[in-house]
């Protein structure tokens, strides 16, 4: 079976956060085709955007994975709804949102997927996760590591724990 890595980025501001996160990532686990292999711990980050909101847990896994990028895609957006992602306003509050940052040899834009992701470098709530499982990972020519290096990380600490939910 043709099998590759994958980097999701997760992130919660509604509800009980942390729980969120934990259970997003074993509904991943148990998803077809799919297995979680690394995960960060979890890191309270300001909102971003729209800076009326409660603060954001993030975190990422690595995954692999025998689902075609748009299956995957699918298998992500089947756990939001799983979990209650309702969409309202863009870029505001959600109990739950998975992005795909990278898969393993793959660069597309085609429908509703775009990879690498168009933003995961420009964020530190993605890149201080996603540089604790993967700081030597490689995406478009850039170090994941340097990319952090290179960005703004003022606000963002890892918790032990959720804290109490938002
Ligand atoms: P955001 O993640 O930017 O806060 P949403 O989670 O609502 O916003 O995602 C909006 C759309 O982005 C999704 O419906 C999905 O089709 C699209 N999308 C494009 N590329 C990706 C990707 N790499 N990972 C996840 N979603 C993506
Ligand atoms: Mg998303």
């Amino acid at each position: 079976m043709n099998e590759a890595r994958a980097w999701l980025g997760l992130g919660s501001n509604l509800g009980d956060r942390a729980a969120l996160i934990g259970e997003a990532i074993a509904r991943l686990n148990r998803a077809p085709g799919l297995r979680v292999v690394a995960r960060s711990g979890l890191y309270r980050t300001p909102p971003w955007g729209e800076a009326d909101q409660p603060d954001f847990l993030n975190a990422a896994v690595e995954v692999v994975t025998a689902l075609p990028p748009h299956d995957l895609l699918g298998a992500c957006q089947e756990v939001e709804r799983a979990l209650g992602r309702v969409r309202t306003r863009r870029w505001g509050p959600r109990t739950i949102d998975l992005d795909i940052l990278h898969m393993e040899g793959i660069a597309l834009a085609s429908g509703p997927l775009v990879l690498p992701h168009p933003h995961w470098r420009d964020r530190a709530f993605v890149l201080v996760p996603l540089a604790e499982i993967a700081p030597d990972l490689v995406i478009a020519g850039i170090r994941v590591g340097d990319a952090l290096a290179a960005t703004e990380r003022a606000g963002i600490a890892r918790v032990e724990d959720g804290g109490p939910p938002a």
